[in-house]
């Protein structure tokens, strides 16, 4: 397996790490196969999309009128529970076909890492077999 480890800056953040999982499949040296990319955490995600200034900016808007700021019950102890449900929702890991030595990925897609209570150090699981 191999791992990488990100360190977010802001409490959100959208974190492009589509370089990471490339250089991870690279390394594999697998061809033909599939590519699981895992976060072991629970209150980051993963999307994949077009990764671009704005849109980024749209993402964390988008996310923040999806799971607004709230009296959960978690926060009274933690005061993250609008983390821990948009990791829940939008999910920790995405599988990615592998043909030719890389992973396919659309044109305008990208790997993303989204930071929902951060700053942070992340780490990014990759198996590639
Ligand atoms: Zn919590």
């Amino acid at each position: 397996m191999f791992t990488a480890t990100v360190k977010t800056s802001s409490q959100f953040q959208i974190v492009d790490i589509t370089k990471i999982v490339e250089d991870a499949v690279s390394k594999s040296g697998v061809t033909e196969g599939i590519c699981l990319v895992s976060l072991p955490h629970a209150t980051a995600g993963l999307i994949v999309g077009e990764y671009e200034p704005n849109l980024e900016r749209d993402y964390l808007r988008f996310f923040s009128e999806f799971v607004p700021k709230s009296d959960y019950e978690h926060n009274s102890i933690d005061d993250n529970a609008e983390a821990h449900l948009k990791s829940a929702f939008f999910g920790s890991s995405k599988a990615f076909p592998v043909s030719g030595g890389k992973v396919l990925l659309g044109t305008w897609q990208s790997i993303m890492l989204c930071e929902f209570d951060g700053p942070r150090s992340r780490a990014i699981q990759v198996i590639v077999k």
